[in-house]
């Protein structure tokens, strides 16, 4: 096991007293950059910075970071929610560390795709089918982790699978922990 030992603190941001989001710390006693590039190249939409030794990543609108001796999450909704996250996110580390040897690391870094990028490929209908007014209002909600593909119904349909496929291979979609 690569974490073993790690304190967690759990705390409101200073730049927003009072907020009702939640951010967690994990200080890890070991250093865990060898692991990112196997992180980088699992975590659909992860983003590694190889010279700072930090990959950052998008899970259900929460911002992720992994550093060296460091984990932290933030715009948590609820302190415990923040805490449980922030082990789940200890357990993926380690289970990657542990298939290390099944996975070719990827030391590349990626670009987050734009809004207007993501607006190319929807089918532009503005059938509002997703909930949202309009299509560009669903790639700004995708671009940013809080829509998925399958909220968009109409992608599903045979005349959009080129779309959907171009869609699949730039979008930041997270896997459960
Ligand atoms: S469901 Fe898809 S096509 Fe319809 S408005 Fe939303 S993004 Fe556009």
């Amino acid at each position: 096991m690569l974490i073993e030992t790690y304190e967690v603190e759990v705390f409101t941001p200073p730049c927003e007293p009072g907020a009702e989001r939640f951010s967690a710390v994990a200080r890890l006693t070991v250093d865990i950059s060898d692991v990112l590039p196997y992180l980088n190249a699992t975590l659909r939409g992860a983003i590694y910075l190889p010279e700072a030794k930090a990959l950052t990543w998008k899970k259900g609108g929460h911002n992720i970071a992994f550093h060296a001796y460091e984990i932290a999450t933030s715009n948590v909704e609820d302190r415990d929610g923040a805490e449980k996250e922030l082990r789940g996110l200890i357990k993926l580390v380690n289970r990657t560390w542990e298939r290390r040897a099944e996975i070719t690391p990827d030391t590349t870094t990626r670009q987050r795709p734009t809004p207007m990028a993501i607006y190319k490929l929807l089918p532009n209908t503005n059938c509002k089918q997703c909930g949202e007014p309009t299509c560009y209002t669903f790639a700004l909600k995708l671009a940013a982790s809080q829509k998925k593909l399958a909220d968009c119904p109409p992608l599903s349909e045979p005349q959009y699978a080129e779309k959907r496929a171009a869609l699949e291979e730039i979008v930041i979609e997270t896997p459960a922990m």
